[in-house]
């Protein structure tokens, strides 16, 4: 496996794969991976020749306050990682390597990124698919692949890839939980023992709120604020509780058949996102 951190470096190995007729397959990452992070590598790895691996904290998503500078690094344990599932290039860029000027481009994708996460953290879709955008120029995969758990921002990279005739083609992957259901994240190390306990609690909301979905006795609007109510109660800060349309994130109504409840909580001082899918028939 080989670290780069160059992008010319990187962009003359590519060439060669490409020049030998290999698929390229890129996953990007902030880093401090865990097991949800290395399915997506290997989904990718049985669907293309070579993998690259990005991690790459991007301090343009990150709003003032949040967590950027403590956001954990963890390089040398994520290259031992990466170099075990077979991983042929961690691509490990400084972030004056890939915000050298100050730049006067942006990619901004509207409606999709402005509710739910949107809404709570201005900015912060701009600065994913501003990075993602550069990150695809970078690397020019034939597919990249994107965790269903940030379901948010795989909506956003989808809709960018679409408008801007990107050619790549997203695959997106299951959300890999603990044996407990807590949904796996770099932010999870955030929590204390306590917090830990309860932060299953946010997907039993969401498997509760599924189950109700699915009984139709209930409007969806109640279902919401049931599930808020129950969080508050459980001693969680909800940010958002929302049963949306799959393809635009806009709120459900009764008819819909392909939903996705999204959840945003915070315990403590860390702020944990979950969601889950619902098929319908009417
Ligand atoms: P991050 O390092 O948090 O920016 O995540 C990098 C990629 O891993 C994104 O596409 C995430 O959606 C994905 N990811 C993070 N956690 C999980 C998980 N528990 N299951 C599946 N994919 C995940």
């Amino acid at each position: 496996m080989k670290c780069i951190a160059d992008i010319k470096v990187l962009r003359e190995l590519l060439k060669q794969w490409r020049i030998a007729g290999e698929s390229i397959a890129f996953v990007p990452t902030m880093g401090n991976l865990h097991a949800g992070h290395l399915q997506l590598v290997n989904t990718a790895k049985a669907q293309a020749d070579r993998v690259v691996v990005s991690i790459f904290v991007n301090p343009t998503q990150f709003g003032v306050g949040e967590d950027f500078s403590l956001y954990p690094r963890t390089e040398h344990a994520d290259q031992e990682k990466l170099q075990d599932v077979g991983v042929d290039v961690v691509f490990m860029p400084s972030v004056e390597e890939v915000y050298p000027v100050n730049e006067l481009t942006k990619v901004s994708v509207s409606q999709v990124s402005e509710n739910h996460c949107g809404a709570a953290r201005p900015g912060h879709f701009d600065g994913v698919a501003t990075v993602v955008c550069k990150l695809f120029n970078i690397v020019q995969p034939d597919k990249a692949f994107f965790g269903e758990k940030d379901f948010q921002q795989l909506t956003v990279i989808n809709a960018m890839v679409a408008d801007l005739n990107l050619p790549v083609d997203i695959v997106s992957v299951p959300t890999v939980r603990e044996l407990d259901g807590l949904a796996m994240s770099s932010r999870n190390s955030y929590l204390t023992v306590e917090q830990r306990e309860q932060a299953p609690q946010l997907y039993q909301s969401l498997c509760a709120a599924k189950a109700l979905i699915r009984d139709k006795k209930i409007a969806y609007v109640d279902i919401e604020k049931q599930q808020t109510k129950f969080l508050a109660e459980q001693g969680f800060r909800p940010d958002y509780f929302s049963i949306c349309r799959r393809y635009d994130l806009k709120t459900a109504e009764q008819g819909d058949t392909e939903i996705v409840i999204l959840v945003a909580a915070k315990i403590g001082k860390t702020r944990l996102i979950d969601n889950i899918q619902v098929d319908i028939e009417n």
